[in-house]
């Protein structure tokens, strides 16, 4: 059997259309299959939508979660709730082509156990969009060593790697990163982004920042490297100005330096605060990750559940 995850946050157009498509597209492929839908916290009626539709389709199942996670969590949630031999990750809004499906399955069959969703191009985006994914990729990928530029959320994992990411303790997860951490046998289709449905886009600049920032943060640790290079370079820089300063004060032609006292002054204050800065924010993603709650909370579901609803929370 194949479970295919799909994240709804407030998409209640885009359901039936999910459910119709890729049924239509995974009988074909001669598999069974069960299409759960992870409603994270939405607010409008995308949760009565997908239990109307499980109760005349047994292949149709349901999470509600008590308020909105976030599609990590909504993705971890259907990972562990889910069945299936292999488990398919795609977004329901439907920009991720169900006409991909089948080559992805075909991959797995003849032996991948990730089989990564790569776009050929990014569809339709406002170029300051654009532009940020770029150097946020461009950085991830330097940090993670992988290129991750045209990666997505579009996955196919096999049992084993499902359960190799629900191993990780971890709260803080980025699926798309990890999924290249853990290894496997790795295989890629590629894909083009078609346009949303209905609805809009769920996120924000503001919400996009965030993501960016504490995805870099959680997977490495260069930041905090950086600020010590940086501290060695001001030692150096020290030592040489400390040395002159001396050298002309004892000759008795020390410089009336008031202009360098206040540039040092304000750059190395400006440097020091900002190295505090990245330091708190490392302390602060320590600090959520010992208090070890939950990725999610559930509220209801519907449909019947395959995966442990209790054990794998966290
Ligand atoms: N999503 C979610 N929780 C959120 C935001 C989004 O589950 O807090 C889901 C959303 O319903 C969709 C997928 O994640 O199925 C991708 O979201 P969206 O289409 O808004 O992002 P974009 O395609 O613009 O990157
Ligand atoms: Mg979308």
């Amino acid at each position: 059997m194949i479970s295919v995850i799909l994240p709804a946050y407030n998409e209640e157009e885009n359901i039936e259309p999910a459910v119709k498509e890729i049924s239509a597209v995974l009988d074909g492929c001669g598999e069974d299959f069960e299409l759960l839908f992870i409603s994270d916290g939405s607010t409008d009626s995308t949760y009565e939508k997908i239990r109307t539709l499980s109760e005349s389709d047994d292949r149709v199942k349901g999470v509600e979660f008590s308020r909105n996670f976030g599609k990590e969590a909504a993705i971890f949630a259907g990972l562990s709730v889910s069945g299936g031999d292999a488990v398919i990750v795609m977004d329901c809004d439907l920009q991720h082509p169900v006409s991909a499906l089948p080559e992805m399955i075909e991959k797995w069959r003849a032996g991948a156990e990730v089989v990564e969703g790569i776009k050929n191009s990014r569809g339709k985006e406002s170029i300051f969009h654009r532009m940020s994914a770029g150097i946020f990729y461009g950085i991830m990928s330097k940090l993670i060593k992988i290129d991750m530029s045209s990666s997505s959320d579009f996955k196919l994992l096999d049992r084993k790697a499902v359960n190799a990411l629900l191993r990780l303790p971890e709260s803080n997860t980025f699926f798309r990163a990890l999924s290249f951490w853990i290894g496997f046998r790795t295989d890629k289709v590629y894909y083009d982004v078609e346009e949303r449905r209905s609805g809009k886009s769920k996120w924000s600049t503001r919400g996009l920042m965030k993501y960016a920032i504490n995805n870099a943060t959680s997977f490495s640790t260069l930041p905090l490297k950086i600020v010590t290079a940086m501290g060695w370079i001001f030692i150096v820089f020290a030592i040489v100005l400390g040395i002159q300063t001396l050298v002309r004060f004892f000759m008795g032609n020390s410089a009336d330096g008031f202009t360098t006292v206040i540039l040092l002054l304000l750059i190395i204050g400006g440097f020091m605060m900002l190295s505090l800065g990245i330091a708190g924010h490392y302390i602060a993603r320590i600090y959520e990750e010992v208090k070890g709650r939950p990725r999610f909370i559930i509220r209801d579901t519907t449909g019947k559940i395959s995966g442990d609803l209790k054990g794998q929370w966290k």
